[in-house]
């Protein structure tokens, strides 16, 4: 990769942030489209995060990427944010136009196109949530941007899925709350087309919560939204022969979708698969 006097400045900004996978993704994409610009990470403590944002636009980055634990609280240090951004309550690509930073959220479109690419119809789909964090957010405005028809959202404190259901405001979909008991309830599990994990539960090798796979549809669709590893949530979906998606799609689509924003450019997506396929996965 050549630096020149041109070179533009993209990169993510996180704590931490040096397992990031975003930077070998990008940048492998920069170099097959032989565009002049280059992908760093930046660990950005929480009390630096306005200062990094000033130093963004004194210095006229292309933009960056944002990650935990930065992803709602960069939102005030913005000019504008898309209304994705603002539903889902949380940015994870910034984009400098001109001087004017604007925030998107690519967790969503890429989660959407990570569904469309195993033709999974979100449209009247009844979707079983487990988790009620940031991810959950991005899941369920993605899920109401789809007009899928109804979301239950498990999490292990019922307070914060509540919270999380009722902080939506009306979105034509039904919404319901309840705790981590659920997962075995079969009469519910026989219900829904979509199961998604938005926990953390797998990223370290752990088991899963007790849930009847064997009660849902044959063809009721699995999604991890941990990558990197095979977690024993999809390890049972598979062995129960459900289909499942793992969370390297979501990671790679969102990335897709930065790049557009950043370049104008089609990302070249088999590139920058191959380059999360070798990384050594972490967290986004
Ligand atoms: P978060 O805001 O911290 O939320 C974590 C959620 O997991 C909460 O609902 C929490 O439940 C639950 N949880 C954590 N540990 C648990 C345990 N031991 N037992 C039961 N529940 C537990 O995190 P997040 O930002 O949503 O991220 C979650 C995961 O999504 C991470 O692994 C992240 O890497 C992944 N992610 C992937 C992509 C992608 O592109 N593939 C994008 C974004 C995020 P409580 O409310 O009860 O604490």
């Amino acid at each position: 990769m050549k630096i020149s006097g041109r070179t533009q400045i993209v990169g993510i900004i996180g704590d931490p942030v040096a397992h990031s996978l975003s930077p070998a993704m990008h940048n492998a994409a920069f170099r097959v489209l032989e565009l002049d610009f280059v992908y760093v990470p930046f660990h950005v403590r929480p009390a630096l995060l306005r200062a990094a944002v000033a130093g963004l636009r004194a210095l006229g980055a292309a933009g960056v990427n944002v990650t935990v634990p930065h992803k709602e609280r960069v939102m005030a240090f913005l000019d504008s944010v898309s209304e994705t951004g603002r539903r889902a309550g949380a940015v994870n690509t910034v984009v400098n136009r001109d001087g004017q930073l604007h925030g998107e959220n690519t967790d969503v479109t890429g989660f959407l196109r990570a569904l469309g690419e195993v033709k999974f119809r979100v449209r009247g789909a009844r979707v079983l949530i487990i988790g009620a964090g940031g991810s959950a957010r991005a899941v369920l405005t993605a899920l109401a941007e789809g007009h899928a028809a109804a979301v239950t959202i498990a999490n292990r404190t019922v307070r914060r899925a509540r919270q999380l259901a009722r902080s939506f405001g009306p979105t034509g979909m039904h919404l319901s709350a309840t705790g981590l008991q659920s997962l075995t309830d079969a009469r519910l599990l026989a219900a829904v087309d979509l199961v998604v994990n938005t926990t953390s539960v797998g990223l370290r090798g752990e088991q899963f919560f007790p849930l009847a796979y064997a009660a849902t549809r044959r063809n009721c669709l699995f999604f991890d939204l941990v990558y990197g590893r095979a977690t024993a949530f999809l390890t049972a979906a598979g062995r129960a022969s459900r289909r499942t998606v793992d969370g390297t799609s979501m990671l790679l689509h969102q990335g897709a979708a930065a790049f557009t924003l950043w370049t104008g450019r089609r990302a070249p997506l088999a590139v920058m698969r191959r380059a999360l396929r070798a990384g050594t996965p972490i967290q986004n």
